[in-house]
């Protein structure tokens, strides 16, 4: 008997999910806080950090992008219903964020995870020096097993300096921490082919390869209550996420255990990314500017990273430069050319004392079980990979 053709692709875009190195999780305002009280739906929330914690569990790096704060603040403030001037938004956030992030430390903490507050800016993410800084921190913190918490700074946004929704900022965010998946979780589980509240032959659409200006007019703008994005901030944060190698689904979440639920098959729309996220990812290593350091291998590790091993410390005979933990170094074969580019798994002081070293010596050198390599496969490109490529 045939698998029907849907059932294959919906397993395969779970893959998408699963087989991510890092996803990161929108969560819209109406998911988070009560509409009438403007509490915080902890049991939610408790639901959503098991969710992460099954994400940690299996080696994937959560990261989560959240709304709530200026929801959470304008009731403490006593603000009125309705839509907020700038500066009661800014005034909102001052006070919701606190106890946004709070929150999210707590239930982190009670699942054994450190949550890490980060709040961006636009200018964060669309000038270069400000992003690398930005993206230097994220990786640092992640590298330390943290959960970054990621909102929009509300309180200094201004309305011609800010992202405005947390659909592209999640987006941007994605493409900052060159994550392979993004969850966009809503009080929408999927992407219609017109809208569902209007229309009762409205059909989700489970899977965009492209997205089309008559895709674009059907998402119109479904603005909720609470939420600032509609589908056309999901559509746009779609657009940059899938051209950053970093593939999204839209899915609901309504329900608690939404990640759980998702991999259980929930409706969704699926848009996987254009281009692979690992070749993406090279090519962000490839395109360092700044390299920390070097290492130079033997002649037989040169040999072992072009057939696409990843470099052992018995391989290296030096190092150079000044580097810690996930900085990006050349790799230098024994007439000191350069051969690759890659991200050190250990900083400079401790592979230092492991050149020439055998894998399995390496706890007892450093006293604790590092990694077995100093630079994994994944995180390494070669200069040669062109060359390689047009002699075949
Ligand atoms: N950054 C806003 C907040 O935390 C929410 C933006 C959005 O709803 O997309 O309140």
């Amino acid at each position: 008997m045939q698998t029907p053709s849907h059932h294959v692709s919906a397993s395969a875009n779970l893959a998408l999910l699963t087989g991510a190195r890092r996803v990161v999780i929108k969560v819209g305002s109406t998911l988070l806080v009560d509409e009438q009280d403007g509490r915080l739906k902890a049991n939610w929330l408790a639901s959503l950090v098991d969710d992460v914690q099954a994400l940690v569990r299996r080696g994937q790096c959560p990261l989560v992008v959240t709304s709530g704060a200026i929801a959470i603040g304008r009731r403490r403030l006593g603000l009125p219903a309705g839509r907020l001037k700038l500066r009661q938004s800014q005034a909102a956030a001052a006070v919701g964020q606190i106890e946004l992030t709070a929150v999210y430390a707590e239930v982190l903490a009670r699942a054994g995870l450190t949550a890490a507050q980060i709040l961006l800016t636009l200018d964060d993410t669309e000038q270069r020096g400000r992003y690398l800084n930005a993206r230097d921190t994220l990786e640092t913190l992640l590298a330390q097993g943290a959960v970054p918490i990621i909102n929009e700074n509300d309180t200094v946004a201004t309305a011609e300096i800010r992202y405005g929704d947390n659909d592209r900022l999640a987006a941007r965010v994605a493409q900052l921490a060159s994550a392979e998946c993004l969850v966009l979780l809503s009080d929408v589980d999927a992407l219609y082919d017109a809208d569902p509240r209007r229309s009762k032959d409205a059909r989700p659409i489970a899977v965009v390869t492209r997205i089309t200006p008559e895709l674009e007019q059907v998402a119109g703008s479904t603005q909720s209550a609470y939420g600032t994005g509609g589908m056309v901030t999901k559509l746009a944060a779609a657009r940059i996420a899938t051209a950053a190698g970093c593939s999204m689904v839209i899915a609901s979440g309504r329900v608690t255990h939404p990640i759980a639920a998702l991999e259980a098959g929930a409706r969704c729309t699926w848009f996987p990314a254009s281009a692979s996220a690992v070749s993406v990812r090279k090519q962000w290593i490839a395109s360092h500017l700044q390299l920390s350091g070097a290492y130079q291998v033997d002649a037989g590790a040169a040999r072992a990273l072009v057939a696409g091993k990843s470099l052992l410390p018995a391989g290296a005979l030096r190092l150079d430069g000044s580097f810690e933990r996930g900085d990006a170094v050349a790799v230098l074969d024994p007439q000191g050319r350069e051969i690759g580019r890659g991200l050190s798994a250990y900083a400079s002081a401790e592979a230092a004392r492991l050149l020439g070293r055998h894998t399995s010596e390496i706890e007892a050198i450093l006293g604790y079980r590092g990694r077995e390599v100093l630079i994994h496969r994944d995180d390494l490109v070669l200069a040669t990979c062109q060359d390689a490529a047009d002699d075949s």
